[in-house]
């Protein structure tokens, strides 16, 4: 139905590249409003749109040009590309699977746990995947260490990928050719900016820099205030190794990304009792290094509390994280959050939550809720010398002591001289405690020494206690000036565009040919289709105007009068769409100016005044009334007289 289709399809499509179709297209905006609505609008988030193309220096900063990459292995003889940890997990599923299979048919029964993917479509990929599924039972102790393997298989990196393909033969599937070992493959789609070519550009794999850059003008626009928030949705581009699973890995892809700035000393949030009674399924990485994949149900205060969570902060997201994903229809059984084991960790996350969904092809991580603490705003200040920090004034200056080094000018700089200023910067800069050391050996020798390395006068240096004056000195700070930590929600619109499709597909118990999309009227794609109970020529001015009326009341509404199809398959084809209302114009129309509202999941229908059921399907819409609400109001009406569904 054109939710979405492989972009340049003619052409013979790319891999990892999609369009979206009309209904895709208004699925993916009604999610991205409700995003805005739920984090921007009801945070006072600062919202911001800056560039896709982004100079290389910018990304050499963050490591992204050196670390933001996946392990690749090919296919020895015929150079096939696996991503490497892809492959492991694929072929040792595979295997577990045939273990599965060989103990049922030797009448051993099997936890369904014990088979990672036993029944859902994923296996039957799998068999293609990861090889043949033959039945072949393993010893006890190797199955059991399979599992543990792929319960923390996002732990390993190349290396420990590369013993896996060692240490249990891992080929290619589909030939049965070894592997390579496994070499890093930079994600990130490079460009040149401009015409001579000399400024080298990536086209950004996520939408967070620019909103780190922006860092200084975010906090003055705030008034100084701290904690504050800035949201981003946008495209972001990642050269995936081996694209599949349609949305789920793509190319390119619209983030909406979330920098929540927090003072590190108080990562405490102050709308955090808001979430703290809302129940999570979280499964802790000491779950998973214990080989389990069993999350625990608990609240959110009561997580924060046992440290499961590090923060309040990263507690309040995965909360509202939550409240997101149950407002717009995703399963409460089918979403859990997976903590990260310390490998999988991005390079600047210091703890990170994924929200992952199930789906047909297993759990999908859907958003990364990532504590990065200072990470990205020191290293951009440190290579801008751009200040991006926050000064606040102390409620109460703050007066310390502290052993400082002072130079007697006179002797210093001419018995040092060009060496005078970097012994002097060490000096000035060196912890407390090694400047006391220093002070000792002054005061007992009358000179002490002292080596530089990596300065313009490296080797040693001596310095007597006629250049220098170390004491300890009293200092008063009105101001502290700190770098923020940064809590990121980050997430994948597609990846949950997808599996909320998923969650909503469901077919009529009486025909299975008939399936329905049970969107929530704010996710549907179109809320209301107006459809002729024929096509006689009467219908056709009182459909125009309802189109018109509900369209001018913000309703995205479809007349649907193709005259080749009955009314009921008209019904069947909007159901499908996830159309949640239609309204039928028929021979009593013209009479009595009433019309019928039929709703998608019950099919039930009331008839009422056009007037009345136009401010109703608004309402509906709205959410400002239910249908519940409606049936309890109005008389249902008979379908098999009124707007046949056959
Ligand atoms: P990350 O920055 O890797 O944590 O990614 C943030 C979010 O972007 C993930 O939770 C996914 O929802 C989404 N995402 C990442 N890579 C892809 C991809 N190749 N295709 C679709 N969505 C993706």
């Amino acid at each position: 139905r054109f939710f979405y289709a492989p972009s340049f399809g003619i052409y013979g499509g790319v891999a990892g590249l999609y369009d979206f179709g009309p209904t895709g297209t208004a699925l993916q905006q009604n999610l991205i409003s409700m995003w805005r609505q739920h984090f921007v609008i009801e945070e006072d988030m600062l919202e911001v749109d800056c560039s896709i193309m982004t100079p290389a220096e910018v990304l050499k900063t963050s490591g992204h040009v050196e670390k933001f990459a996946d392990w690749m292995c090919k296919d020895t003889k015929n150079g096939e590309i696996f991503r490497a940890d892809h492959l492991v997990e694929a072929v040792l599923e595979a295997r577990l699977e045939g273990d599965a299979l060989a103990r049922k048919a030797a009448g051993e029964k099997v936890a369904e746990a014990a088979t990672p993917a036993a029944d859902d479509k994923k296996a039957k990929k799998n068999k293609k995947k990861g090889g043949p599924v033959v039945a072949t039972k393993l010893d006890d102790a190797v199955a059991e260490e399979l599992r543990s393997i792929l319960a923390q298989i996002d732990n390993y990196d190349g290396k420990g990928l590369g013993e896996l393909i060692t240490r249990f033969d891992i080929r290619n599937p589909s030939t049965g050719n070894e592997v390579t070992a496994p070499v890093e493959f930079n994600l990130m789609f490079e460009s040149s900016i401009g015409p001579t070519g000399q400024l080298k550009g990536y086209l950004r794999p996520e939408t967070a820099q620019g909103q780190f850059l922006n860092f200084s003008r975010l906090l003055e626009f705030n008034n100084q205030k701290m904690p504050f928030a800035s949201a981003m949705v946008g495209r972001s581009f990642r050269n995936e190794i081996s694209p599949r699973s349609g949305l789920l890995r793509v190319r390119e892809f619209t983030m909406a990304e979330i920098e929540h700035f927090v003072d590190p000393l108080d990562k405490n949030h102050p709308r955090f009792d808001e979430v703290k009674d809302v129940e999570v399924r979280l499964l802790p990485g000491t779950v998973q290094l214990a080989g389990k994949t069993e999350p625990i149900t608990i609240t959110i205060g009561e997580a924060v509390a046992q440290g499961i969570i590090d923060n309040k902060t990263l507690g309040y997201f995965v909360g509202r994280i939550y409240l997101f994903m149950m407002a717009i229809g995703i399963n409460h059984d089918l979403l859990r959050f997976r903590q990260h084991l310390q490998n999988e960790m991005a390079h600047y996350a210091c703890d990170c939550w994924d929200a992952e969904i199930k789906t047909s092809y297993g759990w999908i991580e859907c958003v990364g809720c990532a504590d990065r603490s200072a990470y990205d705003l020191t290293v951009h200040a440190n290579k801008t010398k751009e200040k991006l920090c926050v000064r606040e004034t102390l409620p109460e200056p703050r007066v310390y002591d502290k052993l400082v080094c002072e130079t007697n000018k006179k002797v210093f700089g001419p018995t040092l001289k060009k060496a005078a200023k970097p012994v002097q910067t060490y000096l000035e800069t060196l912890p407390e405690a090694e400047l006391a050391k220093i002070n000792e050996q002054l005061l007992a020798d009358g000179l002490a020494k002292i080596t530089l390395t990596g300065t313009i006068a490296d080797g040693e240096h001596t310095i007597t206690k006629d250049m220098v004056d170390i004491s300890t000195k009293t200092f008063t700070e009105h101001v502290r000036e700190y770098t923020p930590n940064v809590i990121e929600p980050s997430f994948g619109i597609g990846r949950i565009l997808y599996s909320l499709i998923e969650h909503s597909f469901s077919v009529r118990a009486d025909d299975e040919q008939r399936a329905v999309l049970s969107f929530k009227p704010a996710v549907a794609p179109f809320k209301c289709l107006i459809l002729p109970l024929s096509n006689h020529a009467s219908f056709e001015q009182p459909l125009r105007d309802i189109a018109r009326r509900l369209r001018s009341n913000g309703v995205p509404a479809r007349v649907d009068d193709a005259a080749s199809a009955s009314i009921g398959r008209r019904y069947a084809r909007n159901d499908e769409l996830g159309t949640p209302f239609a309204i039928t114009v028929d021979f009593q129309t013209a009479q009595d100016q009433t019309v019928t509202l039929r709703e998608r999941d019950t099919t039930k229908q009331i008839r009422g005044s056009t007037d009345e059921i136009i401010v109703l399907v608004k309402d509906l819409v709205s959410g400002s009334t239910t249908w519940d609400d409606v049936l309890g109001k109005y008389e249902l009406v008979d379908t098999a007289t009124a707007a046949d569904e056959e």
